[in-house]
Protein backbone atom coordinates (compact mmCIF):
# COMPACT_ATOMS: atom_id res chain seq x y z
CA UNK A 1 0.00 0.00 0.00
CA UNK A 2 1.34 3.69 -0.86
CA UNK A 3 -0.19 6.82 0.78
CA UNK A 4 -1.96 8.66 -2.08
CA UNK A 5 -1.40 12.39 -3.35
CA UNK A 6 -4.55 13.03 -1.04
CA UNK A 7 -5.42 10.95 1.83
CA UNK A 8 -6.31 7.65 0.21
CA UNK A 9 -4.71 4.69 0.80
CA UNK A 10 -3.76 3.06 -2.87
CA UNK A 11 -3.31 -0.89 -2.69
CA UNK A 12 -1.74 -2.65 -5.21
CA UNK A 13 -2.86 -6.91 -6.57
CA UNK A 14 0.02 -9.32 -5.14
CA UNK A 15 0.11 -11.53 -8.10
CA UNK A 16 3.23 -14.08 -8.46
CA UNK A 17 5.25 -12.69 -5.86
CA UNK A 18 4.94 -9.09 -7.33
CA UNK A 19 2.71 -5.98 -6.04
CA UNK A 20 0.96 -4.69 -9.00
CA UNK A 21 -1.92 -2.96 -10.23
CA UNK A 22 -5.05 -4.42 -12.40
CA UNK A 23 -4.75 -4.64 -16.16
CA UNK A 24 -6.89 -1.98 -17.21
CA UNK A 25 -5.12 0.16 -14.59
CA UNK A 26 -8.74 0.63 -13.14
CA UNK A 27 -9.22 0.95 -9.54
CA UNK A 28 -12.79 1.50 -7.13
CA UNK A 29 -13.42 2.61 -3.82
CA UNK A 30 -13.37 1.13 -0.55
CA UNK A 31 -15.42 3.18 2.43
CA UNK A 32 -15.49 3.08 5.65
CA UNK A 33 -18.85 1.74 7.31
CA UNK A 34 -18.44 4.11 10.25
CA UNK A 35 -17.67 7.32 8.30
CA UNK A 36 -19.38 6.66 5.43
CA UNK A 37 -16.08 8.00 3.64
CA UNK A 38 -13.72 6.61 0.91
CA UNK A 39 -10.66 5.47 2.38
CA UNK A 40 -8.79 3.44 0.00
CA UNK A 41 -8.67 2.77 -3.25
CA UNK A 42 -8.32 -0.93 -4.70
CA UNK A 43 -7.10 -2.14 -8.05
CA UNK A 44 -10.12 -3.66 -10.08
CA UNK A 45 -9.14 -6.82 -11.69
CA UNK A 46 -10.74 -8.19 -14.69
CA UNK A 47 -10.40 -11.27 -16.74
CA UNK A 48 -6.81 -10.94 -17.44
CA UNK A 49 -5.53 -10.33 -13.96
CA UNK A 50 -7.24 -13.50 -13.10
CA UNK A 51 -5.46 -14.98 -15.74
CA UNK A 52 -2.16 -14.26 -14.96
CA UNK A 53 -2.90 -14.92 -11.12
CA UNK A 54 -3.93 -18.18 -12.10
CA UNK A 55 -0.42 -18.95 -14.80
CA UNK A 56 1.03 -17.75 -11.74
CA UNK A 57 -0.34 -19.94 -9.62
CA UNK A 58 0.29 -22.82 -11.82
CA UNK A 59 3.99 -22.29 -12.76
CA UNK A 60 4.49 -21.93 -8.43
CA UNK A 61 2.24 -25.67 -8.14
CA UNK A 62 4.90 -27.32 -10.62
CA UNK A 63 8.01 -25.25 -11.05
CA UNK A 64 10.30 -23.83 -8.54
CA UNK A 65 10.74 -24.40 -4.48
CA UNK A 66 7.14 -24.95 -3.89
CA UNK A 67 7.08 -28.69 -5.00
CA UNK A 68 10.08 -29.75 -3.63
CA UNK A 69 9.63 -28.79 -0.40
CA UNK A 70 8.94 -31.66 2.08
CA UNK A 71 5.94 -31.69 4.00
CA UNK A 72 7.55 -30.94 7.36
CA UNK A 73 9.31 -27.88 5.47
CA UNK A 74 6.03 -27.03 4.35
CA UNK A 75 4.65 -27.40 7.85
CA UNK A 76 7.67 -25.06 9.27
CA UNK A 77 6.75 -22.88 6.63
CA UNK A 78 3.06 -22.38 7.85
CA UNK A 79 4.05 -22.32 11.64
CA UNK A 80 6.30 -19.21 10.22
CA UNK A 81 3.57 -18.25 8.85
CA UNK A 82 1.40 -18.09 12.32
CA UNK A 83 4.32 -16.41 14.24
CA UNK A 84 4.43 -13.52 11.56
CA UNK A 85 1.00 -13.17 11.44
CA UNK A 86 0.49 -12.66 15.46
CA UNK A 87 2.72 -9.86 15.45
CA UNK A 88 0.19 -8.34 12.98
CA UNK A 89 -2.88 -9.39 14.65
CA UNK A 90 -3.00 -5.59 15.93
CA UNK A 91 -2.76 -3.87 12.95
CA UNK A 92 -4.82 -6.14 10.42
CA UNK A 93 -7.63 -5.94 13.16
CA UNK A 94 -7.62 -2.00 12.31
CA UNK A 95 -7.65 -2.38 8.77
CA UNK A 96 -10.66 -4.70 8.90
CA UNK A 97 -12.55 -2.32 11.25
CA UNK A 98 -12.28 0.58 9.16
CA UNK A 99 -12.74 -1.82 5.83
CA UNK A 100 -16.21 -3.72 7.24
CA UNK A 101 -16.78 -1.36 10.78
CA UNK A 102 -16.98 -5.00 12.67
CA UNK A 103 -16.19 -3.96 16.29
CA UNK A 104 -12.02 -3.56 17.34
CA UNK A 105 -13.07 -5.70 20.15
CA UNK A 106 -14.09 -8.30 17.96
CA UNK A 107 -11.52 -8.43 15.48
CA UNK A 108 -8.87 -8.13 17.51
CA UNK A 109 -9.40 -11.47 19.29
CA UNK A 110 -10.37 -12.79 15.52
CA UNK A 111 -7.13 -11.73 14.06
CA UNK A 112 -5.07 -13.20 16.92
CA UNK A 113 -6.82 -16.43 16.39
CA UNK A 114 -6.09 -17.06 12.93
CA UNK A 115 -2.81 -18.25 13.45
CA UNK A 116 -3.90 -21.11 15.27
CA UNK A 117 -5.22 -22.27 11.60
CA UNK A 118 -1.61 -22.19 10.13
CA UNK A 119 -0.34 -23.75 13.18
CA UNK A 120 -2.50 -26.61 13.40
CA UNK A 121 -2.62 -27.25 9.68
CA UNK A 122 1.24 -26.38 9.75
CA UNK A 123 1.56 -29.37 12.46
CA UNK A 124 -0.71 -31.97 10.04
CA UNK A 125 1.34 -31.25 6.81
CA UNK A 126 3.29 -33.99 7.41
CA UNK A 127 0.63 -36.75 8.86
CA UNK A 128 -1.36 -37.53 5.93
CA UNK A 129 -0.24 -40.96 5.44
CA UNK A 130 -1.16 -43.20 2.40
CA UNK A 131 -1.69 -46.50 3.10
CA UNK A 132 0.46 -49.77 2.21
CA UNK A 133 -2.97 -52.06 1.34
CA UNK A 134 -2.87 -55.66 1.64
CA UNK A 135 -4.52 -56.05 -1.87
CA UNK A 136 -5.82 -59.57 -3.21
CA UNK A 137 -4.12 -60.11 -6.42
CA UNK A 138 -0.54 -62.23 -5.70
CA UNK A 139 2.69 -60.42 -5.93
CA UNK A 140 1.66 -57.46 -6.18
CA UNK A 141 2.28 -54.30 -4.08
CA UNK A 142 0.04 -51.71 -4.04
CA UNK A 143 -0.07 -48.71 -2.22
CA UNK A 144 -1.97 -44.99 -1.61
CA UNK A 145 -0.44 -41.70 -1.91
CA UNK A 146 -2.47 -38.27 -0.96
CA UNK A 147 -1.10 -35.18 -3.38
CA UNK A 148 -2.33 -31.61 -3.94
CA UNK A 149 -5.33 -31.00 -6.02
CA UNK A 150 -3.93 -27.88 -7.94
CA UNK A 151 -4.73 -24.66 -8.17
CA UNK A 152 -7.38 -23.34 -5.55
CA UNK A 153 -9.53 -20.59 -6.65
CA UNK A 154 -10.81 -18.74 -2.61
CA UNK A 155 -13.72 -16.22 -2.90
CA UNK A 156 -14.34 -14.91 0.40
CA UNK A 157 -17.20 -12.53 1.67
CA UNK A 158 -16.80 -8.64 3.77
CA UNK A 159 -18.01 -10.05 7.07
CA UNK A 160 -14.69 -11.73 7.97
CA UNK A 161 -12.84 -11.67 5.38
CA UNK A 162 -9.13 -12.56 7.09
CA UNK A 163 -10.51 -15.39 8.96
CA UNK A 164 -12.96 -16.71 6.65
CA UNK A 165 -9.82 -16.53 4.07
CA UNK A 166 -7.78 -18.61 6.49
CA UNK A 167 -9.93 -21.37 7.04
CA UNK A 168 -9.17 -22.06 3.05
CA UNK A 169 -5.29 -20.65 2.64
CA UNK A 170 -4.49 -23.12 5.80
CA UNK A 171 -5.68 -26.00 4.65
CA UNK A 172 -5.09 -25.75 0.80
CA UNK A 173 -1.28 -24.55 1.79
CA UNK A 174 -0.56 -27.89 4.07
CA UNK A 175 -1.96 -30.07 1.46
CA UNK A 176 0.49 -28.62 -0.60
CA UNK A 177 -1.81 -26.27 -3.50
CA UNK A 178 -1.17 -23.36 -4.70
CA UNK A 179 -3.98 -20.73 -4.03
CA UNK A 180 -5.36 -17.25 -5.70
CA UNK A 181 -7.43 -15.60 -3.27
CA UNK A 182 -10.72 -13.43 -4.50
CA UNK A 183 -11.72 -10.90 -1.33
CA UNK A 184 -14.83 -9.29 -1.54
CA UNK A 185 -15.25 -5.99 -3.22
CA UNK A 186 -16.27 -3.92 -0.41
CA UNK A 187 -13.15 -5.20 2.04
CA UNK A 188 -10.16 -6.45 0.04
CA UNK A 189 -7.66 -4.01 1.95
CA UNK A 190 -7.06 -6.79 4.75
CA UNK A 191 -6.08 -9.55 2.53
CA UNK A 192 -3.84 -7.28 0.70
CA UNK A 193 -2.14 -6.16 3.78
CA UNK A 194 -2.08 -9.96 4.89
CA UNK A 195 0.03 -10.75 2.16
CA UNK A 196 2.71 -8.98 3.54
CA UNK A 197 3.07 -11.80 5.67
CA UNK A 198 3.24 -14.28 3.26
CA UNK A 199 6.05 -12.81 1.95
CA UNK A 200 8.13 -11.88 5.58
CA UNK A 201 7.53 -15.99 5.73
CA UNK A 202 9.30 -16.76 2.26
CA UNK A 203 6.56 -18.38 0.44
CA UNK A 204 8.13 -18.83 -2.85
CA UNK A 205 6.59 -16.18 -5.98
CA UNK A 206 3.25 -17.47 -7.20
CA UNK A 207 2.10 -19.78 -4.49
CA UNK A 208 -0.38 -17.43 -3.01
CA UNK A 209 -1.90 -14.50 -5.31
CA UNK A 210 -4.72 -11.94 -4.89
CA UNK A 211 -6.54 -10.77 -7.36
CA UNK A 212 -9.34 -7.81 -6.62
CA UNK A 213 -12.77 -6.43 -8.10
CA UNK A 214 -16.02 -7.18 -8.40
CA UNK A 215 -17.45 -11.05 -8.86
CA UNK A 216 -19.07 -10.23 -12.57
CA UNK A 217 -15.17 -8.81 -13.63
CA UNK A 218 -13.31 -11.90 -12.24
CA UNK A 219 -16.73 -14.41 -13.02
CA UNK A 220 -13.29 -16.77 -14.71
CA UNK A 221 -12.07 -17.58 -11.65
CA UNK A 222 -14.55 -20.13 -10.91
CA UNK A 223 -14.12 -21.29 -14.97
CA UNK A 224 -10.43 -20.89 -15.38
CA UNK A 225 -8.87 -24.17 -16.75
CA UNK A 226 -5.79 -23.51 -14.50
CA UNK A 227 -7.87 -23.59 -11.25
CA UNK A 228 -8.75 -27.46 -9.86
CA UNK A 229 -10.93 -26.66 -6.98
CA UNK A 230 -12.93 -23.13 -5.83
CA UNK A 231 -14.06 -23.07 -2.38
CA UNK A 232 -16.10 -20.47 -1.76
CA UNK A 233 -18.09 -18.45 1.07
CA UNK A 234 -20.48 -16.18 0.62
CA UNK A 235 -24.19 -15.75 -0.55
CA UNK A 236 -26.40 -19.36 -1.80
CA UNK A 237 -27.55 -17.21 -4.79
CA UNK A 238 -23.44 -16.90 -6.02
CA UNK A 239 -22.53 -20.16 -4.42
CA UNK A 240 -25.54 -21.90 -7.01
CA UNK A 241 -23.85 -19.89 -9.68
CA UNK A 242 -20.12 -21.03 -9.30
CA UNK A 243 -21.23 -24.42 -8.08
CA UNK A 244 -23.06 -24.45 -12.02
CA UNK A 245 -20.07 -22.19 -13.21
CA UNK A 246 -17.37 -24.78 -12.19
CA UNK A 247 -19.08 -27.62 -12.94
CA UNK A 248 -18.82 -27.04 -16.79
CA UNK A 249 -15.24 -28.46 -16.50
CA UNK A 250 -15.56 -30.74 -13.54
CA UNK A 251 -13.83 -28.55 -10.99
CA UNK A 252 -14.28 -29.21 -7.32
CA UNK A 253 -16.09 -26.81 -5.41
CA UNK A 254 -16.90 -26.72 -1.73
CA UNK A 255 -19.17 -23.87 -0.83
CA UNK A 256 -20.19 -22.33 2.45
CA UNK A 257 -23.12 -20.44 2.58
CA UNK A 258 -25.85 -18.27 4.10
CA UNK A 259 -27.90 -19.92 7.42
CA UNK A 260 -31.06 -18.58 9.25
CA UNK A 261 -30.22 -20.87 12.24
CA UNK A 262 -32.84 -21.48 14.87
CA UNK A 263 -31.38 -20.40 18.45
CA UNK A 264 -33.78 -22.71 20.74
CA UNK A 265 -35.18 -21.82 24.38
CA UNK A 266 -36.93 -24.72 26.36
CA UNK A 267 -38.39 -23.46 29.30
CA UNK A 268 -36.06 -25.46 31.34
CA UNK A 269 -33.15 -23.18 30.07
CA UNK A 270 -31.20 -21.15 32.86
CA UNK A 271 -32.91 -18.17 31.60
CA UNK A 272 -30.18 -15.67 32.29
CA UNK A 273 -27.62 -16.98 30.33
CA UNK A 274 -30.28 -17.87 27.62
CA UNK A 275 -30.79 -14.39 27.06
CA UNK A 276 -27.45 -13.77 26.47
CA UNK A 277 -26.57 -16.52 24.30
CA UNK A 278 -29.70 -15.14 22.10
CA UNK A 279 -28.20 -11.81 22.34
CA UNK A 280 -24.59 -12.65 21.52
CA UNK A 281 -26.24 -14.97 18.54
CA UNK A 282 -27.95 -11.99 16.23
CA UNK A 283 -26.67 -8.67 17.68
CA UNK A 284 -22.83 -9.68 17.45
CA UNK A 285 -21.11 -8.49 14.66
CA UNK A 286 -24.14 -6.39 14.13
CA UNK A 287 -25.82 -10.18 12.78
CA UNK A 288 -23.81 -10.30 9.69
CA UNK A 289 -22.40 -13.87 10.19
CA UNK A 290 -23.90 -16.53 8.46
CA UNK A 291 -24.29 -18.45 11.64
CA UNK A 292 -26.40 -15.84 13.04
CA UNK A 293 -29.44 -16.95 15.36
CA UNK A 294 -32.04 -14.72 13.04
CA UNK A 295 -35.02 -17.19 14.56
CA UNK A 296 -35.30 -17.38 18.14
CA UNK A 297 -37.83 -20.33 18.58
CA UNK A 298 -39.02 -19.84 22.61
CA UNK A 299 -41.27 -22.32 24.64
CA UNK A 300 -44.51 -20.77 24.60
CA UNK A 301 -45.03 -20.88 28.64
CA UNK A 302 -42.14 -19.27 29.31
CA UNK A 303 -42.77 -16.31 25.76
CA UNK A 304 -43.76 -13.05 27.43
CA UNK A 305 -41.18 -13.36 30.08
CA UNK A 306 -38.38 -13.89 28.02
CA UNK A 307 -39.09 -11.20 25.30
CA UNK A 308 -39.25 -8.60 28.10
CA UNK A 309 -35.77 -9.73 29.23
CA UNK A 310 -34.57 -10.12 26.16
CA UNK A 311 -35.61 -6.30 25.17
CA UNK A 312 -34.55 -5.24 28.48
CA UNK A 313 -30.49 -6.20 27.29
CA UNK A 314 -31.29 -5.75 24.07
CA UNK A 315 -31.82 -1.75 24.87
CA UNK A 316 -28.57 -1.89 26.64
CA UNK A 317 -26.84 -2.07 23.58
CA UNK A 318 -23.94 1.04 22.88
CA UNK A 319 -23.81 1.70 19.19
CA UNK A 320 -21.05 3.85 18.02
CA UNK A 321 -17.22 3.73 16.44
CA UNK A 322 -16.39 0.00 16.30
CA UNK A 323 -12.66 1.43 16.67
CA UNK A 324 -13.98 1.55 20.75
CA UNK A 325 -13.73 -0.85 22.90
CA UNK A 326 -16.74 -0.05 24.64
CA UNK A 327 -18.96 -0.29 21.26
CA UNK A 328 -21.16 -3.47 21.77
CA UNK A 329 -23.31 -2.92 17.78
CA UNK A 330 -21.45 -1.09 15.34
CA UNK A 331 -22.38 -0.40 11.44
CA UNK A 332 -23.75 -2.70 8.66
CA UNK A 333 -20.80 -3.28 6.49
CA UNK A 334 -22.02 -2.25 3.00
CA UNK A 335 -24.32 0.33 1.40
CA UNK A 336 -26.44 -2.08 -0.11
CA UNK A 337 -26.29 -4.36 2.61
CA UNK A 338 -28.17 -1.47 4.93
CA UNK A 339 -30.66 -1.01 2.56
CA UNK A 340 -31.34 -4.59 2.45
CA UNK A 341 -31.71 -4.96 6.16
CA UNK A 342 -33.89 -1.65 6.39
CA UNK A 343 -36.01 -3.42 3.01
CA UNK A 344 -36.45 -6.87 5.65
CA UNK A 345 -38.00 -4.85 8.42
CA UNK A 346 -40.23 -3.24 6.12
CA UNK A 347 -41.30 -6.39 5.15
CA UNK A 348 -41.28 -7.94 8.49
CA UNK A 349 -44.05 -5.23 9.75
CA UNK A 350 -46.01 -5.26 6.30
CA UNK A 351 -46.27 -9.04 6.75
CA UNK A 352 -48.01 -7.75 10.20
CA UNK A 353 -44.97 -8.68 12.67
CA UNK A 354 -45.09 -6.78 16.35
CA UNK A 355 -41.87 -4.54 16.77
CA UNK A 356 -40.79 -4.82 20.26
CA UNK A 357 -37.18 -3.45 19.83
CA UNK A 358 -35.13 -1.50 17.59
CA UNK A 359 -37.38 -1.09 14.24
CA UNK A 360 -35.18 1.32 11.86
CA UNK A 361 -32.03 3.30 10.97
CA UNK A 362 -30.13 4.62 14.05
CA UNK A 363 -30.20 8.11 14.64
CA UNK A 364 -28.44 8.22 17.67
CA UNK A 365 -25.86 11.25 17.82
CA UNK A 366 -22.68 8.03 18.30
CA UNK A 367 -23.80 6.70 15.07
CA UNK A 368 -22.69 9.86 12.91
CA UNK A 369 -22.95 9.08 9.59
CA UNK A 370 -22.28 5.29 9.99
CA UNK A 371 -24.80 3.12 8.34
CA UNK A 372 -26.83 2.12 11.50
CA UNK A 373 -29.41 -0.15 11.58
CA UNK A 374 -30.87 -0.52 15.58
CA UNK A 375 -31.25 -3.87 17.22
CA UNK A 376 -34.36 -4.99 16.08
CA UNK A 377 -37.05 -7.63 17.85
CA UNK A 378 -40.27 -9.05 16.57
CA UNK A 379 -42.55 -10.81 17.47
CA UNK A 380 -45.83 -12.38 16.23
CA UNK A 381 -43.80 -14.03 13.49
CA UNK A 382 -45.04 -17.15 11.87
CA UNK A 383 -42.49 -19.18 10.60
CA UNK A 384 -43.94 -19.39 7.16
CA UNK A 385 -43.28 -15.28 6.59
CA UNK A 386 -40.00 -13.79 4.55
CA UNK A 387 -38.66 -12.45 7.77
CA UNK A 388 -38.09 -16.02 9.39
CA UNK A 389 -36.86 -17.61 6.04
CA UNK A 390 -35.04 -15.54 4.09
CA UNK A 391 -31.05 -14.77 5.60
CA UNK A 392 -31.50 -10.81 6.53
CA UNK A 393 -27.42 -10.47 7.32
CA UNK A 394 -28.83 -7.92 10.00
CA UNK A 395 -29.58 -7.23 13.59
CA UNK A 396 -32.90 -8.32 12.91
CA UNK A 397 -34.17 -11.31 15.35
CA UNK A 398 -38.00 -13.08 14.48
CA UNK A 399 -39.43 -14.36 17.58
CA UNK A 400 -41.64 -17.71 17.13
CA UNK A 401 -43.29 -19.42 20.02
CA UNK A 402 -43.25 -23.36 20.12
CA UNK A 403 -45.18 -25.63 22.22
CA UNK A 404 -43.35 -28.52 22.69
CA UNK A 405 -39.66 -30.69 21.14
CA UNK A 406 -41.77 -32.11 18.30
CA UNK A 407 -42.71 -28.36 17.71
CA UNK A 408 -39.30 -26.76 18.08
CA UNK A 409 -37.60 -30.11 15.83
CA UNK A 410 -40.83 -29.15 13.27
CA UNK A 411 -39.93 -24.92 13.26
CA UNK A 412 -36.15 -25.29 13.85
CA UNK A 413 -35.98 -27.74 10.35
CA UNK A 414 -38.69 -25.76 8.16
CA UNK A 415 -36.20 -23.55 6.60
CA UNK A 416 -34.16 -24.22 3.28
CA UNK A 417 -30.54 -23.38 5.05
CA UNK A 418 -29.16 -25.90 7.44
CA UNK A 419 -26.16 -23.84 9.15
CA UNK A 420 -26.08 -23.40 12.59
CA UNK A 421 -28.80 -24.31 15.77
CA UNK A 422 -28.58 -23.21 19.28
CA UNK A 423 -30.51 -25.23 21.93
CA UNK A 424 -30.94 -24.00 25.64
CA UNK A 425 -32.11 -26.43 28.19
CA UNK A 426 -30.80 -28.16 31.54
CA UNK A 427 -32.11 -31.29 30.64
CA UNK A 428 -29.28 -34.09 28.51
CA UNK A 429 -32.13 -35.85 27.32
CA UNK A 430 -33.41 -33.11 25.45
CA UNK A 431 -29.70 -31.62 24.24
CA UNK A 432 -29.05 -35.11 23.17
CA UNK A 433 -32.32 -35.28 21.05
CA UNK A 434 -32.15 -31.89 19.41
CA UNK A 435 -28.75 -32.55 18.55
CA UNK A 436 -29.44 -35.61 16.52
CA UNK A 437 -32.97 -34.44 15.55
CA UNK A 438 -31.74 -30.61 13.99
CA UNK A 439 -30.81 -30.42 10.41
CA UNK A 440 -27.46 -27.86 10.79
CA UNK A 441 -23.50 -28.90 10.58
CA UNK A 442 -23.23 -27.09 13.82
CA UNK A 443 -25.56 -27.74 17.06
CA UNK A 444 -24.77 -25.85 20.11
CA UNK A 445 -26.27 -26.45 23.51
CA UNK A 446 -25.81 -23.71 26.42
CA UNK A 447 -23.75 -21.97 24.22
CA UNK A 448 -23.77 -19.92 20.34
CA UNK A 449 -20.86 -18.86 18.37
CA UNK A 450 -18.14 -20.55 19.11
CA UNK A 451 -16.05 -21.91 16.43
CA UNK A 452 -12.20 -23.90 16.03
CA UNK A 453 -9.51 -24.99 14.02
CA UNK A 454 -9.94 -28.22 15.37
CA UNK A 455 -13.76 -28.72 14.66
CA UNK A 456 -15.72 -29.13 11.43
CA UNK A 457 -17.98 -26.19 10.14
CA UNK A 458 -20.29 -26.34 7.48
CA UNK A 459 -23.38 -26.48 6.16
CA UNK A 460 -26.51 -28.96 5.43
CA UNK A 461 -29.21 -28.46 2.96
CA UNK A 462 -28.69 -25.14 1.27
CA UNK A 463 -26.05 -23.96 3.53
CA UNK A 464 -23.31 -25.62 1.63
CA UNK A 465 -21.83 -28.46 0.56
CA UNK A 466 -17.90 -29.70 2.34
CA UNK A 467 -16.31 -28.98 5.52
CA UNK A 468 -13.74 -26.41 7.09
CA UNK A 469 -11.68 -26.84 10.01
CA UNK A 470 -10.36 -30.05 11.81
CA UNK A 471 -8.65 -32.70 10.25
CA UNK A 472 -10.04 -34.92 8.19
CA UNK A 473 -11.34 -31.36 5.80
CA UNK A 474 -7.82 -31.49 4.85
CA UNK A 475 -8.09 -34.32 2.01
CA UNK A 476 -11.14 -31.68 0.64
CA UNK A 477 -7.82 -30.23 -0.98
CA UNK A 478 -6.31 -33.73 -1.88
CA UNK A 479 -6.67 -36.27 -4.02
CA UNK A 480 -5.89 -40.11 -3.60
CA UNK A 481 -3.64 -42.14 -6.30
CA UNK A 482 -3.45 -45.58 -6.00
CA UNK A 483 -0.14 -47.08 -6.94
CA UNK A 484 0.49 -50.69 -8.02
CA UNK A 485 3.38 -52.36 -8.30
CA UNK A 486 4.13 -55.84 -9.91
CA UNK A 487 6.70 -58.42 -8.33
CA UNK A 488 6.21 -60.88 -10.81
CA UNK A 489 8.67 -61.98 -13.35
CA UNK A 490 6.79 -62.41 -16.16
CA UNK A 491 3.26 -60.45 -17.30
CA UNK A 492 0.52 -63.18 -17.08
CA UNK A 493 -2.03 -63.25 -20.17
CA UNK A 494 -2.61 -60.32 -21.57
CA UNK A 495 -5.51 -60.66 -22.45
CA UNK A 496 -7.48 -60.65 -19.08
CA UNK A 497 -7.82 -58.13 -16.63
CA UNK A 498 -5.73 -59.02 -13.55
P1 LIG B 1 -21.63 -12.80 -2.11
O1 LIG B 1 -22.12 -14.15 -2.46
O2 LIG B 1 -22.31 -11.63 -2.67
O3 LIG B 1 -20.08 -12.64 -2.48
C1 LIG B 1 -19.11 -13.52 -2.00
C2 LIG B 1 -17.85 -13.37 -2.86
O4 LIG B 1 -18.13 -13.87 -4.17
C3 LIG B 1 -17.39 -11.93 -3.07
O5 LIG B 1 -15.97 -11.90 -3.03
C4 LIG B 1 -17.89 -11.61 -4.46
O6 LIG B 1 -17.17 -10.60 -5.12
C5 LIG B 1 -17.66 -12.94 -5.14
N1 LIG B 1 -18.42 -13.16 -6.37
C6 LIG B 1 -19.66 -12.76 -6.68
N2 LIG B 1 -20.00 -13.20 -7.90
C7 LIG B 1 -18.94 -13.91 -8.37
C8 LIG B 1 -18.67 -14.62 -9.57
N3 LIG B 1 -19.58 -14.71 -10.55
N4 LIG B 1 -17.47 -15.22 -9.71
C9 LIG B 1 -16.55 -15.16 -8.74
N5 LIG B 1 -16.74 -14.50 -7.58
C10 LIG B 1 -17.93 -13.89 -7.40
O7 LIG B 1 -21.64 -12.76 -0.51
P2 LIG B 1 -21.37 -11.52 0.43
O8 LIG B 1 -22.52 -10.59 0.33
O9 LIG B 1 -20.00 -11.01 0.20
O10 LIG B 1 -21.36 -12.23 1.88
C11 LIG B 1 -22.51 -12.49 2.62
C12 LIG B 1 -22.97 -13.91 2.44
O11 LIG B 1 -21.92 -14.80 2.80
C13 LIG B 1 -24.13 -14.27 3.34
O12 LIG B 1 -25.10 -14.99 2.61
C14 LIG B 1 -23.52 -15.15 4.39
O13 LIG B 1 -24.38 -16.05 5.01
C15 LIG B 1 -22.45 -15.82 3.64
N6 LIG B 1 -21.40 -16.33 4.54
C16 LIG B 1 -21.30 -17.68 4.76
C17 LIG B 1 -20.37 -18.17 5.66
C18 LIG B 1 -20.21 -19.64 5.92
O14 LIG B 1 -19.14 -20.06 6.35
N7 LIG B 1 -21.20 -20.46 5.70
C19 LIG B 1 -19.52 -17.29 6.32
C20 LIG B 1 -19.67 -15.93 6.08
C21 LIG B 1 -20.60 -15.46 5.17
Amino acid sequence: MDSGTQTLARYKMFIGGQWVDSASGQTFESENPFSSETWALIPRGNAEDVDRACKAAHKALTTGDWPKLTATQRGALLRKLGDILATKAKALAEIEVRDNGKLIAEMAAQCAYVPQWYYYFGGLCDKIEGAVIPIDKPQTFNYTRHEPVGVVACIVPWNSPLLLATWKLAPALAAGNTVVIKPSEFTSASTLEFMKAFEEAGFPPGVVNVVTGFGADVASLATHPLVAKVAFTGSDATGARIYSDAAKSLKRVSLELGGKSPNIVFDDANIENAVKGVISGIFAATGQTCIAGSRLLVQRSIHDQFVEKLVALGKTARMGDPMSYDTQVGPVTTRPQYQKVLDYIDIAKKEGCVTVLGGGKATRPECGKGWFVEPTVFTGVRNAMRIAQEEVFGPVLSVIPFADEEEAIAIGNDVVYGLAAGVWTQDMRRSLLMAEKLQAGTVWINTYRAVSYLSPFGGYKRSGIGRESGQEMIKEYMQTKSVWISTATEVPNPFVLR
